[in-house]
């Protein structure tokens, strides 16, 4: 069981405290993901600068790579990748989806062959949630099958049925440990009768919290929205919200605007190793050759080492010679403006100004 106060509410949009084996964790937040024990390009102690205080570490990479046994024997995850804080695990399963090499997708899981030297493995719900113990997360996710979008609306019932399936055998195979908690997911695509059903569905089970997934995978934001406006009322209002793989920053404001709590995405990440910098006044390309000469930071407003530290002519210069230290500043500073914009949605929550905070954003993004 995993502690949720909902400390704040401002319409639909409230702030909270996650309480973990690993510490507190103020919502709405914004959750690095920390791929293969790593968040790319930053170190622990960077990331937690940033004033992260939860990852995500991905099943799929770890069970392959290096194995979720050999990670419990060294103390779990937190310790080998000296991170003291909260982490949260995913089941596995978008990646297998995703990634594997040869996947089947039966009752019982999926077997599939490892993209990193084809050997085989079988992916269940009981299995996704030991290795999840193994690796010691604090949050732990139910093993759910990713439905491909588009797909015809019977394809998504099933899918979402297997799903609601797996769902009850993961709740039932976690094993209950203090500050340790199960999250559900909500499937069903883009059809709001699928998505309640299935909202109906893991609540009735029972989780710590409850993820939508499924999203962010093509359909669009104004679809995103839709879809939260039809599950997220079904959700239980004391228990936290998770919205799965997403987004830009203005699908969290969004999102937050609907009552979601917690999300995850690569793209801050990914962007800093593409020179890709997200700012107050959007996105800003490094490559570009109007910063060559430009001696002032990235972003004047910005506490992260990019910006307290470098001009833009340098971080043109590193991100064109290739050099990692610009995967690196750029990578530690989108995650800094990530961080930021949980900190300015809390702020505006709790001042019971959010209406106003994304309005102006909408209008700004
Ligand atoms: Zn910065």
């Amino acid at each position: 069981m995993i502690g949720f106060d909902v400390l704040a509410r401002n319409g639909a949009a409230r702030c909270g405290r996650l309480t973990t084996a690993h510490g507190a964790v103020d919502t709405p937040v914004f959750m690095p993901v920390g791929t293969a024990g790593t968040v790319k390009a930053m170190t622990s102690e960077g990331v937690a600068a940033t004033g992260a205080r939860i990852v995500l570490g991905n099943t799929y990479h770890l069970m392959l790579r290096p194995g979720a046994e050999r990670i419990a024997t060294l103390g779990g995850l937190h310790r080998f990748m000296n991170w003291p804080h909260a982490i949260l695990t995913d089941s596995g399963g978008f990646q297998v989806m995703s990634l594997a090499a040869r996947r089947t997708i039966g009752e019982a899981g999926v077997t599939f062959r490892s993209h990193l030297d084809g050997s085989l493995y079988e992916l269940t719900p009981e299995r996704s949630i030991a290795i999840q113990h193994l690796l010691a997360a604090d949050i732990t996710m139910a093993l759910d099958e990713c439905t491909p979008y588009p797909a015809p609306p019977e394809a998504v019932e099933s899918s979402m049925e297997l799903s609601m399936r797996w769902a009850e055998r993961s709740r039932r195979a976690f094993v209950e440990r203090p500050g340790h908690g199960v999250f559900g997911i909500v499937q069903g695509g883009v059809h709001p009768d699928l998505r309640l059903r299935s909202a109906e569905r893991v609540t009735q089970i029972g989780f710590d919290g409850y993820a939508v997934g499924g999203l962010a995978i093509g359909e669009g934001q104004e679809t995103t929205f839709a879809v939260l406006d039809a599950t997220v009322p079904a959700l239980p209002e004391n228990r936290p919200r998770y919205l799965m793989g997403v987004g830009k920053p203005a699908d969290l404001v969004g999102a937050v605007a609907r009552g979601i709590d917690m999300f995850d995405c690569v793209l801050p990440t990914r962007s800093g190793r593409t020179a890709q910098a997200f700012t107050r006044r959007g996105v800003v390309n490094l490559r570009n050759a109007r910063h060559a000469g430009d001696p002032a930071p990235l972003d004047p407003q910005c506490r992260c080492p990019a910006c307290t530290g470098y001009s833009r002519a340098y971080l043109h210069h590193l991100s064109r010679a290739g050099e990692i230290l610009g995967a690196m500043l750029l990578t530690a500073h989108n995650l800094q403006y990530y961080a930021d914009l949980m900190l300015a949605m809390r702020g505006a929550i709790e001042a019971g100004t959010f209406g106003d905070f994304a309005a102006d954003f909408e209008g700004e993004a």
